[in-house]
C-alpha cells in the first residue's frame, strides 16, 4: 500500500514509518517539525520507497493513498500548551483536511487519539465507553478537547461519508528517540538521572499513568489499522499504573543516579490518575503489550545514554 504518515518527524510517526517500510509498503511522510526532526528519519531518508514533505497539516494537500496514520500534534504537555491556538488547529483544520483527503482518495484513516480525552477520570480503569471529565477551558484543552473534537469530526465522516475510519486512544508512551527536551516525565527523569540532576516531581507525585513502550505501541496502531470493520475507539496502552515517585526512584536505581527528588507544584488540571482497560484490543486485535516497565526503561536509557555520549564527544 501507499501510506501517508503526519507527524513522521516525530517520536512515534519516525518508529511507525520504520515499521511500515519493513513490512514493505511505500510510506510518505509530512511534518512541519513542530517538535520532530529529521534526525529522527535517519535509519530510512535514503529509502527510496520513502518520501518527506515539510507541510502543516492545518492547510489542505493532495496526495493519491491507500491509507492514512494521523499523527501531527505535538504530545507534550509543555509543547502543546506553547502556541495552544495552533495545537487546536493542527487537531480539528488538521483532521478535517486529513478526513477530506481520505474521502477523495477512499483511503482508511487512522488517527492518533488519546487518554486525554477521558481528562481528569472519575472512574479508573478507562473503558471506551467512558465520556470523560474534561475541563473545556483549561490550559489542556487546546489539546484534550482538540483531540476529543477531531474524534467527532471521525465518527461524522465516517457515518456522513462512510470514510472509513480508526481511532486508537493512545495511553502515556515512551521509549528511545523521545527529544531530550520533550518535556515528558520518563525522558526529563532519565536525563535527569543521567546529569545527576535533581528529578522535578510535580505536586507529591502520587498521581498515576501506565506506560506504553513504543514498539508494543506501534504493533497496536498497525494491528487496529490493517483489521476490518472496527469503526469504534479502541485504548492502546499498558494497563501497569504506577506513581511518578516510584517512576522517579526506580529510574534512579537503574542509572545509579545521585539525584534526588525535587517536587514542583503540580501543573494545573494535571490527571490524578490513567490506566487503560484494553479489553477490547485485546478481543478485536489480539494485541497486548509485552515489554514491562523495567525492560522498557532499561532500552530507553540505553538510548538516552548513547545519544548523550555521542553529544558529549561531538557526534
Ligand atoms: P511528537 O511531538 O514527538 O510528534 C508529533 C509530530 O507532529 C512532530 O514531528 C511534529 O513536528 C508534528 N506536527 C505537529 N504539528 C504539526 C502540524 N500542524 N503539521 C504537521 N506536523 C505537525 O509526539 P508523539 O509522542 O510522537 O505523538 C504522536 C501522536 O500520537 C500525536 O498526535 C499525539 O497526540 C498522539 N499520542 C501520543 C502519546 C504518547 O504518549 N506518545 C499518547 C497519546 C497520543
Ligand atoms: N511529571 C513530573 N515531572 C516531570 C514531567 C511530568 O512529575 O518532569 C508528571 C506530570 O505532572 C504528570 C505525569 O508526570 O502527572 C505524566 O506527565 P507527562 O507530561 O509525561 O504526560 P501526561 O500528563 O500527558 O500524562
Amino acid at each position: 500500500m501507499k501510506l501517508l504518515v503526519t507527524g513522521a518527524a516525530g517520536f512515534l510517526g519516525s518508529h511507525l514509518c520504520e515499521t511500515l517500510l519493513r513490512m514493505n509498503h511505500e510510506v510518505i511522510g509530512i511534518d512541519n517539525y513542530y517538535t520532530g526532526s529529521k534526525f529522527n528519519l535517519t535509519a530510512i531518508i535514503d529509502n527510496p520507497k520513502f518520501e518527506l514533505i515539510r507541510h502543516d497539516v492545518t492547510f489542505p494537500i493532495y496526495l493519491e493513498i491507500d491509507g492514512i496514520f494521523n499523527l501531527a500534534c505535538p504530545a507534550s504537555p509543555i509543547h502543546y500548551q506553547k502556541n495552544p491556538v495552533q495545537t487546536f488547529k493542527t487537531n480539528v483544520h488538521g483532521a478535517i483536511n486529513i478526513l477530506g483527503l481520505a474521502k477523495r482518495t477512499g483511503a482508511k484513516v487512522l488517527q492518533a487519539s488519546t487518554s486525554e480525552i477521558y481528562g481528569d477520570p472519575e472512574q479508573s480503569p478507562q473503558v471506551e465507553t467512558y465520556w470523560g471529565n474534561v475541563n473545556p477551558i483549561g490550559i489542556r484543552s487546546c489539546y484534550d478537547e482538540g483531540k476529543r473534537a477531531a474524534e467527532t469530526l471521525f465518527f461524522d465522516y465516517h457515518r456522513q461519508y462512510d470514510v472509513d475510519i480508526r481511532v486508537a486512544r493512545i495511553f502515556n508512551t515512551y521509549g528511545p528517540r523521545m527529544a531530550f527536551n520533550d518535556g515528558r516525565v520518563i525522558s526529563n527523569f532519565i536525563v535527569q538521572s543521567l546529569k545527576n540532576e535533581p528529578l522535578t516531581v510535580y505536586g507529591d507525585g502520587n498521581q498515576t499513568r501506565s506506560f506504553c513502550y513504543v514498539t508494543d505501541l506501534i504493533e497496536g496502531l498497525v494491528k487496529l489499522f490493517l483489521k476490518d470493520n472496527v469503526h469504534e475507539p479502541i485504548n492502546l496502552g499498558n494497563p501497569a499504573p504506577t506513581s511518578m515517585v516510584d517512576v522517579a526512584k526506580e529510574i534512579i536505581a537503574m542509572t545509579n543516579s545521585k539525584s534526588e527528588l525535587n517536587f514542583l507544584p503540580l501543573p494545573l488540571d494535571d490527571p490524578k490518575k490513567r490506566e487503560p482497560n484494553i479489553e477490547k484490543a485485546k478481543a478485536l486485535l489480539d494485541w497486548y503489550p509485552k515489554i514491562d516497565r523495567s525492560e522498557g526503561i532499561r532500552k530507553t536509557i540505553i538510548d538516552f545514554e548513547t545519544r548523550l555520549n555521542g553529544i558529549k564527544n561531538g557526534l
